[in-house]
């Protein structure tokens, strides 16, 4: 939901313009402030900003997007596997012209997958897992492999030639997982240019997946659940893979909502009433809404304030008026991303805390980016957030 000030909203933020009266009541009744969800010298992705609201200092915890999506994707991880993300991209004369293979169907993308299992059949160190559209894992294993390799995101390497973003070792540990990878790369290009998947995408004039990319790369993580940590039962709503797997990593229950979509059209009153179905048996409760980032991703900054009116009218409204007494509950964005540019960014997130036992009313009574710089709470850490919402470590009572 947060983002900076955008030209077509005469310089406001989408925060600003959209309509959120049940934020807006609880910035006005709860503790407010800024949240600062990516920590220095993380890039601002969506694994890091999670990690860093649960407590965890990505950089300490040291993996990689693959492990956590493929916890979310329901794949299990022996000790010493190496999951790597793994996109099916376009390459066209050498070049990586598209990272998402002009967003293929799953449908299509299931058969590339199911091809590129057969062609590794023989090879037991490397197994793929079939993921939505363009996303999908590999897994290499019998602990042979290290995940000392510098992996270029193919997002940021578009209309680069693949020779020069090719993997590279980091230290000579990691030297023969990346000439393993960069073979598969290879091959899989020469493989999958034939593919009849292929050759009827580019009879319809559509990118083909002609590539696989893997990136991301880790171990899986040493993560303690929160039942561990707090002694809580908790369980996570979200359609998106890394959000399920850090939830299960931490030890929530996934709670599937029909037509929960990641997108513009997911079910936000589901999301709400089965949150509320949850709390009768959880402690705890995420809920995860993927469509203000997605507008953002796209550039559109009318539909992006859309988004943020649909959660706070359809799901966070319904969820307010379901809930028993005596809870606590915090709104807050996991990142900013900027719709002027389309990419996430650092800037720390307007956030509110509310109880209600209490009503704070400080002089904040928007919830948005600019109001927050008054709230009562001033720029907190995302790795702080947990024990500050769960009022642990001496933090303020509310
Ligand atoms: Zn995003």
């Amino acid at each position: 939901m947060s983002d900076i000030s955008i030209k077509e909203l005469n310089n406001k933020t989408p925060l600003q313009i959209a309509k959120h009266p049940n934020m807006d009541m609880l910035a006005s009744k709860g503790l407010t402030g800024l949240l600062k969800t990516i920590p220095s010298k993380c890039n601002p992705g969506t694994e890091n900003a999670f990690l860093s609201i649960f407590g965890y200092d990505p950089i300490k915890l040291n993996t990689g997007r693959g492990p956590l999506e493929a916890a979310g994707a329901g794949i299990y991880l022996e000790q010493n596997d190496i999951a790597l993300r793994c996109n099916l991209v376009t390459v066209i004369n050498g070049v990586l012209t598209d990272h998402s293979a002009g967003h293929i169907t799953s449908k299509e993308s299931k058969k590339i997958l199911l091809s590129l299992k057969k062609h590794y059949k023989s090879d037991d160190s490397v197994d793929f897992y079939s993921g939505v559209s363009y996303r999908h894992i590999i897994v290499l294993k019998g602990g042979v492999y290290s995940d000392k390799i510098f992996c270029v995101p193919p997002h940021d390497a578009i209309n680069t030639h693949v020779n020069e973003i090719f993997i590279k070792s980091i230290d000579n540990i990691g030297h023969p997982t990346a000439q393993k990878l960069n073979q598969m790369m290879v091959d899989s290009h020469e493989f999958l240019k034939l593919h009849p998947v292929n050759i009827a995408r580019i009879k319809l004039g559509k990118n083909p997946a002609n590539m696989i990319w893997p990136w991301g790369q880790g171990y899986c993580p040493k993560i303690n659940t929160l039942q561990e940590s707090f002694g809580i039962k908790s369980a996570v709503i979200s359609a998106v893979d890394i959000v399920k797997g850090i939830g299960k990593y931490l030890g929530m229950n996934l709670i599937k909502v029909p037509g929960a979509t990641g997108y513009f059209d997911t079910n936000y009153e589901g999301k709400a009433d089965y949150a509320l179905k949850s709390l009768k048996k959880f402690d705890f409760v995420l809920i995860h809404v993927e469509a203000p980032d997605e507008a953002s991703h796209i550039g559109d900054a009318h539909l992006k304030v859309r988004t943020i009116e649909d959660i706070d009218s359809r799901l966070l409204g319904r969820l307010l008026e379901g809930l028993d007494k005596d809870y606590v509950i915090a709104v807050m964005p996991d990142h900013t991303t900027q719709t002027s540019n389309g990419a996430h960014s650092t800037d720390p997130v307007p956030f509110v805390i509310y109880s209600d036992h209490y009503d704070h009313g400080d002089d904040v009574k928007h919830f948005d980016e600019e109001s927050m710089k008054s709230g009562s709470l001033g720029i907190v850490e995302g790795i702080n957030f947990l024990d500050l919402f769960l009022k642990k470590k001496g933090f303020p009572e509310y």
